[in-house]
């Protein structure tokens, strides 16, 4: 018989690769849905709605939709700010806590993160984080590597024409994604501009 697992979910396109694995190792996963780190709120709305969708319609698996407070989220994770790794740090344990405590409550033996998947995440911290929550809630952390098979994610959830997000969540990545979009853009320019250069240098 399946063990049943709590996975907490960021977002439906980064559900995809870790319910299939997840399932097929012999777990029986129920999403977990705890993200007050997502901003604007109409954000944050659209990505829940996405995320429901495809686990009713497609995957068929049950959808726990758990604390999402964002007043925690202002308090412990916002004076971070562009402190990339405390943030995400803070940010982690928010979400990966109120997971725990849902698991706990609901009875579940295991839990897991779909954070996991994302090669923009910090895979690190994030799995001590897990292992530690876990551990303290008498849970047992179902650690994995997803990266490899973000390609295939997102690939897929462009078939099932999933929304799909260009930042992680919070206001500090909105700007940070922006950034950094515009310097790829500014070395794409610089680039071609060199290119063209010693075109005519050559003759
Ligand atoms: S970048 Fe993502 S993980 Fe880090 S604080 Fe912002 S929303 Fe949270």
């Amino acid at each position: 018989m399946a063990t049943p697992l709590l996975l907490h979910a960021c977002c439906g396109p980064c559900s995809l690769e870790p319910l299939r694995l997840l399932k097929e190792d012999g777990f029986a996963p129920t999403i977990c849905w705890t993200n007050p780190n997502i901003q604007p709120v109409a954000e944050h709305d659209l990505r829940l709605r996405t995320l429901q969708t495809w686990a009713q319609d497609v995957a068929h698996v049950p959808v726990v939709v758990a604390g999402d407070d964002r007043a925690a989220w202002e308090r412990g994770v916002a004076p971070a700010a562009f402190d990339r790794e405390r943030r995400c740090r803070a940010c982690y344990a928010l979400r990966l806590a109120e997971a725990c405590r849902v698991a706990k409550d609901l009875g579940f033996g295991h839990i897991s993160t779909t954070l996991a998947v994302s090669p923009y995440q910090l895979f690190d911290v994030c799995c001590e984080l897990l292992v530690s929550l876990a551990r303290a809630n008498g849970l047992e952390p179902v650690v994995r590597d997803y990266r490899p098979y973000y390609p295939q994610a997102t690939r897929e959830s462009r078939e099932l024409g999933m929304y799909r997000q260009n930042y992680c969540g919070c206001r500090f990545s909105a700007a940070e994604a922006t950034i950094e979009r515009h310097e790829a853009r500014d070395a794409r320019k610089r680039a071609k501009r060199e290119k063209a250069r010693q075109r005519h240098a050559n003759g």
